[in-house]
């Protein structure tokens, strides 16, 4: 059962807890991430479609780091030129510009915001659509090993930290580094001995800054993980299967066991983030008092021995903020780019992923082939699928050729491998051996749309969409009108069914919406693809026993259905078998007999297990 005892996955971290066991395995911690060019570069180009945006956010960029540091600049100009020397138009002027920088800069800001984050969020569609389209083109197997949860998750989640990188990891690096070095020019300008000391200080600003971002790092990565891990526990016990399992095993405790677990995680995270954020606050305070205090008590003696003027000590307690402030914040910096490489190392993974099943380039209309399938020595396996062969095949050489208009039917035990042969005809997967024949014409030269547009799939348990009757009908034939719908709906005996339902062919069924039974939802199928008119058909029939008047009914609508059309039936019901023009006995993933019924109960001791056991005396 697929109650995710798997689903961690990935290495082994922190915090096992012998309660937890396999299920709280942590994903790798982003602090052992490195400086990838490759992806670096590959972020970079996704900025290519906004080049013009990205260089104009640069230069306003540019423009409001120097902007930063004017206003010091004419604040010592305003007190050594202008009120030491008692002229009030300098004081005046100069006071006009303070204000007009401060608006400019201010202005300019809000423009980039904008801009950065235009940019931003137009990256985080694209990167959202790629990875939509890529999933789209994987196989239904693909699926089948993966958990949709974490699926949905890098989809929405980690696109949606994007934002952050690009608005203020990439932003920050850029003006910070611009910010610092327009300080330092003006600095040195002003008095290179003050610039010194000022410098002194900031070993103690970086390195506090530097570990306690590192060790919030490291407590932020392990909190994301506690609350993925609550999530997948959420919502695999918080579904209808999970929690009917939970009850058979009366795991109710050891559940509740296992939350608690990780919610006192979250909670100690929570207060150590919270602790360690306080200790630096109060250090960086310290310091920022300690430079200005050095700044005044050297500026004040060189101002006394008339070596330097008294606006210099002014501004460059000013410029202090300018050059502490951006330092620290680029001494985290290095561990943001670490944690955005990872970030976009499992975007790209997802991105990369390529499908199993390659797109053929020759294109033919819908329902065009006269219906001669074809299989010549295929094998298949599914661990070819994961490239981890272990010879074990799940069918081995078969051949086999369904005329036009023929009916063969599948049976055998299950796991025999009747629905692995069925799914390589519209290609879900791809043998490994051995080729597949369509009217003559090789399969894998086909596009994929072409392929499939020829026949039509009713599975053994019918999926519907949460929509309406109509609309999932519709899937079909987007052109259908409600009379071929009906018509449709008919012939597969479903149409009284739907017209009792409450709203009519306007109900909403599927996933969370009414709910038909399981020969309803067989017929309605069958109906839609009837609606598609293939020239062949794929049938994986129910295995659930029936009462006579359904079991009547199915048997009318699969009649309808396989006239006159190529098809291939996993069948289970007598009546289909009677009615098919073949019998192909599987079992082990061989063909081991083929004949008709009279053929195959005489000289078939399998054959005549399977019918006596299975098909036969329900019906009789
Ligand atoms: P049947 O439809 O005849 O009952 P299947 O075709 O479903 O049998 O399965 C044939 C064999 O392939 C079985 O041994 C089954 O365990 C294996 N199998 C089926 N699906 C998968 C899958 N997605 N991944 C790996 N093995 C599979
Ligand atoms: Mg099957």
């Amino acid at each position: 059962m697929g109650v995710g005892f798997h689903s961690m996955g990935l290495g082994s971290s922190s915090g096992g807890g012998s309660s937890g066991g396999k299920r709280w395995q942590l994903r790798e911690l982003a602090s052992k991430e490195h400086l990838d060019w490759t992806i670096i570069k590959r972020v970079l180009k996704a900025f290519i479609p906004y080049r013009p945006k990205a260089v104009l956010v640069t230069i306003i960029i540019f423009i409001t780091s120097i902007g930063g540091v004017i206003p010091a600049w004419l604040t010592q100009k305003i007190i050594d030129d202008g009120i030491q020397k008692g002229r009030l138009s300098i004081v005046i002027w100069l006071t006009i510009a303070l204000i007009a920088t401060a608006v400019i800069t201010g202005l300019l800001g809000v423009w980039q915001n904008w801009l950065s984050n235009l940019i931003a969020q137009n990256i985080m569609a694209d990167y959202r659509l790629a990875l939509f389209a890529n999933l789209q083109r994987q196989t239904v197997n693909f699926f089948a090993s993966r958990q949709a949860g974490d699926l949905v998750s890098r989809i929405i989640n980690d696109v949606t930290a994007i934002q952050n990188v690009i608005t203020s990891t990439l932003v920050g690096f850029i003006s910070n580094l611009l910010t610092i070095t327009a300080t330092l020019i003006l600095m040195f300008e002003m008095n290179w001995r003050m610039s010194l000391l000022a410098i002194i200080v900031v070993p103690g600003f970086v390195i506090p800054t530097q570990k306690v971002g590192r060790i919030r790092q490291k407590l932020q990565a392990e909190t994301q993980q506690w609350l993925s891990a609550v999530t997948v526990q959420l919502s695999e016990t918080l579904g209808v299967s999970g929690a009917l399992l939970i009850r058979i095993f009366s795991r109710e405790s050891s559940e509740e066991k296992k939350f608690a677990l990780a919610n006192n995680k979250l909670r100690d995270l929570q207060v150590r983030q919270g602790l360690i954020g306080r200790w630096l606050f109060m250090w960086l305070g310290m310091f920022s008092s300690i430079g200005p205090a050095l700044l005044w008590g050297y500026g004040g003696w060189l101002v006394i021995n008339q070596k330097m003027n008294l606006g210099v000590i002014v501004a460059f307690t000013a410029l202090l903020s300018k050059l502490y402030g951006p330092l620290s914040q680029l001494a985290q910096i290095h561990v943001n780019i670490l944690s955005s490489i990872a970030l976009f190392r499992r975007i790209y993974a997802i991105m990369d992923i390529k499908p199993q099943v390659e797109d053929g380039p020759v294109t033919i209309p819908a329902n065009s082939v006269r219906g001669r399938i074809e299989l010549k020595d295929v094998s298949f396996s599914y661990r070819n699928e994961t490239n981890t062969d272990d010879g074990k095949l799940a069918l081995q050489e078969i051949n086999l050729t369904v005329e036009p208009g023929q009916t063969v039917a599948l049976v055998g035990p299950s796991g025999a491998g009747k629905t692995t042969l069925l799914n390589l005809i519209p290609r879900f997967s791809d043998p490994i051996s051995g080729r597949l024949l369509l009217d003559g014409l090789e399969c894998r030269t086909l596009s994929l749309e072409s392929l499939r547009s020829q026949m039509g799939l009713v599975p053994q348990d019918p999926f519907f969409f949460h929509d309406t009757v109509c609309n999932n009908l519709l899937l079909a034939k987007e052109t259908a009108t409600q009379e071929e719908m009906e018509a449709a709906c008919k012939a597969a005996q479903i149409h009284d069914t739907i017209a009792d339902l409450p709203l009519g062919y306007q109900t909403v069924v599927g996933e969370r919406g009414y709910r038909l039974s399981g020969g309803e939802r067989q017929r309605l199928a069958i109906a839609r693809v009837l609606l598609q008119s293939p020239r062949i058909v794929l049938l994986d029939e129910a295995t659930s026993a029936l009462d006579t008047v359904v079991e009547r009914k199915i048997q009318d609508a699969l009649s309808f259905l396989l006239k006159g059309r190529t098809a291939i039936v996993i069948a289970h019901r007598l009546s289909t078998i009677l009615a098919a023009d073949k019998i192909i006995v599987l079992e082990k993933g061989k063909i081991v007999a083929s004949g008709t019924h009279h053929d195959l109960v005489d000289t078939n001791p399998l054959y005549k297990k399977l019918y006596e056991t299975q098909f036969g005396i329900l019906h009789e």
